[in-house]
C-alpha cells in the first residue's frame, strides 16, 4: 500500500525507509537532532519553491508580499526576506523582526486595528508604509510625523463593498473591524491634504484561505474597479497598490489545492490595463500561509496507547496547546482532521483507526480523530502536516503550564 492510498492525501514531503524527510533529514533524525518533542521544523527548500512557482503563476508586474503573521520565526523571515518582495506586519513586535532583515522599509507595511500611538511611532520613525484603518490613525500619523519631522507613508486600508466568496475567514464587505468602509473613502481623501502625510495608495483585502481560483479572480476583478474608483479622490498618483490576497491551502479530506496558474492567466488579462489606470503603482499580492503552511509540520511522540471502549487512543507530548488549529478550535465550526501520519512508520505494517490525543485535561485536545494511521507503538513519531502557517505562535502555549515546543528551519 502506498501513502496516498492509506492516508488519503497527498505526501508534500519525500519517504525513505518508511520515515517522511523534512529538509533532507529523517523525522527521527531531526527528534534526535532537535533534542526534544515536540516541535515545528519549516522546510527551507520547499519555501524557495513554493516562491519560484508563485513568481512563475503571476505576472512579473505583481509583487509578492509575505503577511509575517502567519509564521513569524526569524530564521524563516529571514530566508523569505531574500525571496519576496516584502513584508506586511500586524504588530510593533513583528516589525521587529521584520527591521531586522534586509527589506528595504517602504517594502513594509503595517496593518491592522488599534495600532497604539506607540506602535504608530515606531512605524513612522521606521519610515514603513501605514495602512490607515480610521481616520484617527490618520490624525494621530499627522501629529506624530510634525513631532518626529518625518513625513508619514500611509495607504488607506479599504472595507470593499463585496465580499471573497467561498472564503475560509472574510475580513472585507458588510460591517467589519478592519479598514474603512469604502462608502466613506472619498470623503476621507478629499481631506486628506488636511494632514501633512504622504500618500502612497490602497490595501484592500478581502478574506483569507480560499481554494476557488473564481472567486479569487473576481474579488481581484473587484478590487481593481474600486480601486479604480477611489483613485478619483486620490491627493496624488497611487503609488501602492495592495489586493490582498486569500490564497487558500487543502487542509481536509476532499479540499483540492487552489489553481494557482488560473489566477496568474486572469491577472495576466487584467493587469495591463490596470497598469495603464495606475502607471506608478506597485502592485501587491499579500500572503501568508500559501507561502509557508505546506512547507511546516508539526512533530510529537507518543507517550501511551490506550483503548478504552475499543477505541483506540496514541497519547502523546503535544496537542492543543502547541497546535490550536489542528485541535479545530482556531476558527473551524465543524472540527476535521488535519493530515496526521506515523512520521517514522508512514506506511504502517498494520493500520489501523486510531485517536491522537494530547496531555491536557480537556476533551479538546485532539489533533486527530478515528483516522486510519499505521498502527504506532509508544516512543513513535506523529507528524501533522500542512502546520507551517498559524502554529506555534497561534497556540495557547502557557495553557497547563507543559514545556514549550521548538522551531527550526532544515
Ligand atoms: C492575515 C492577513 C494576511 C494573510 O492571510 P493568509 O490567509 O495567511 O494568507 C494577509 N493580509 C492581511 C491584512 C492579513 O490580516
Amino acid at each position: 500500500m502506498n501513502a496516498s492510498s492509506q492516508h488519503r492525501f497527498t505526501l508534500p514531503f519525500p519517504i525513505e525507509d518508511n520515515g517522511l524527510i523534512i529538509g533532507g533529514v529523517s523525522v527521527s533524525q531531526l527528534a534526535e537532532r532537535v533534542g526534544q518533542t515536540p516541535f515545528y521544523a519549516y522546510d527551507r527548500e520547499m519555501l524557495s519553491q513554493r516562491i519560484a512557482m508563485l513568481r512563475a503563476a503571476l505576472p512579473a508586474d505583481i509583487h509578492l508580499h509575505f503577511a509575517i503573521k502567519s509564521n513569524p520565526m526569524p530564521a524563516l523571515v529571514q530566508h523569505l526576506a531574500g525571496l519576496v518582495d516584502g513584508f506586511d506586519v500586524a504588530s510593533a513586535g513583528e516589525l521587529k523582526t521584520v527591521l531586522d532583515t534586509v527589506m528595504p522599509p517602504d517594502k513594509i507595511s503595517f496593518a491592522g486595528p488599534g495600532k497604539t500611538d506607540r506602535e504608530l511611532r515606531q512605524a513612522t520613525a521606521a519610515r514603513i508604509v501605514v495602512n490607515v484603518e480610521s481616520e484617527r490613525e490618520l490624525s494621530q500619523l499627522a501629529e506624530i510625523g510634525a513631532s518626529l519631522g518625518i513625513k508619514p507613508k500611509v495607504a488607506v486600508r479599504v472595507n470593499p463593498d463585496f465580499e471573497l466568496k467561498s472564503s475560509g475567514m472574510k475580513m472585507g464587505g458588510g460591517p467589519k473591524q478592519f479598514g474603512i468602509d469604502a462608502e466613506i473613502v472619498p470623503a476621507l481623501l478629499a481631506r486628506i491634504n488636511e494632514w501633512d502625510l504622504d500618500f502612497y495608495g490602497f490595501h484592500i483585502f478581502s478574506g483569507s484561505q480560499n481554494l476557488r481560483a473564481e472567486s479569487i479572480m473576481e474579488a481581484q476583478e473587484k478590487t481593481f474597479d474600486l480601486a479604480r474608483r477611489l483613485a478619483e479622490f486620490a491627493p496624488r498618483p497611487v503609488r501602492l497598490l495592495n489586493l490582498g490576497g486569500g490564497f487558500g491551502i487543502p487542509y481536509f479530506p476532499g479540499e483540492q489545492p487552489l489553481d494557482v496558474v488560473r489566477v496568474g492567466e486572469n491577472l495576466r488579462n487584467i493587469v495591463p490595463d490596470a497598469r495603464k489606470d495606475f502607471p506608478e503603482a506597485e502592485f501587491v499580492i499579500e500572503l501568508g500561509r500559501y507561502i509557508v503552511g505546506e512547507a511546516g509540520v508539526y512533530v510529537c511522540r507518543v507517550l501511551d496507547r490506550k483503548v478504552s471502549r475499543g477505541q483506540v487512543f496514541l497519547v502523546v507530548d503535544g496537542g492543543l496547546h502547541h497546535h490550536l488549529a489542528a485541535s479545530g478550535n482556531f476558527g473551524q465550526v465543524i472540527r476535521k482532521n488535519y493530515p496526521v501520519l506515523v512520521g517514522n512508520r508512514v506506511v504502517g505494517e498494520a493500520v489501523e483507526n486510531a485517536s491522537v490525543v494530547g496531555p491536557l485535561c480537556t476533551p479538546l485536545d485532539i489533533l486527530a480523530d478515528r483516522m486510519e494511521l499505521g498502527h504506532a507503538r509508544v516512543g513513535d513519531l506523529i507528524v501533522v502536516l500542512q502546520s507551517g502557517a498559524y502554529g506555534y505562535t497561534a497556540s495557547p502555549r502557557d495553557f497547563l503550564g507543559h514545556p514549550q515546543p521548538v522551531e527550526v528551519l532544515v
